[in-house]
């Protein structure tokens, strides 16, 4: 296929799509928790690395983690341009993701973290989600 866009705006175009691809994995988990009758749960949260989903009594954070901007060791697949500026991208989210669960574990949060892969088939990480809030 030739390559209509220049870099930029290809790299441009890359973020827009992925990004939207994330919002999106957050909707999939309110509609799961929804038909599951998960309550208690608020979103936008002032807290370290803006959890996606806070319980705030239980002292439950959930992130759900991008397969591609969060390294998924199953689905990440690195775009074949720019290799070098993606691992590094990859490299800093994830150290990012490591130094904010340690900071809210030193305050007394627990840290459950959800792969986007993992909505497909939500038995799982259902049953993990409700031992955490002791549902
Ligand atoms: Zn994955």
């Amino acid at each position: 296929m030739a390559d209509v866009f220049s870099k930029a705006k290809r790299s441009e175009v890359m973020s827009r799509i992925r990004s939207s691809g994330n919002r999106d994995t957050e909707l999939v988990m309110v509609a799961l928790m929804r038909a599951h009758g998960i309550t208690g749960w608020r979103r936008g949260q002032r807290l370290p690395g803006r959890p996606d989903f806070v319980f705030r009594r239980e002292r439950v954070c959930v992130f759900v983690d991008g397969c591609f901007w969060h390294g998924c060791p199953l689905h990440f697949r690195r775009p074949k341009s720019r290799r070098a500026f993606w691992d590094a991208k990859i490299a800093r989210n994830k150290a990012r993701d490591r130094r904010v669960a340690r900071e809210l574990r030193a305050s007394g949060w627990r840290v459950l973290r959800v792969w986007e892969h993992a909505l497909r088939k939500p038995g799982p990480l259902l049953a993990r989600l409700r031992r955490a809030i002791g549902a």
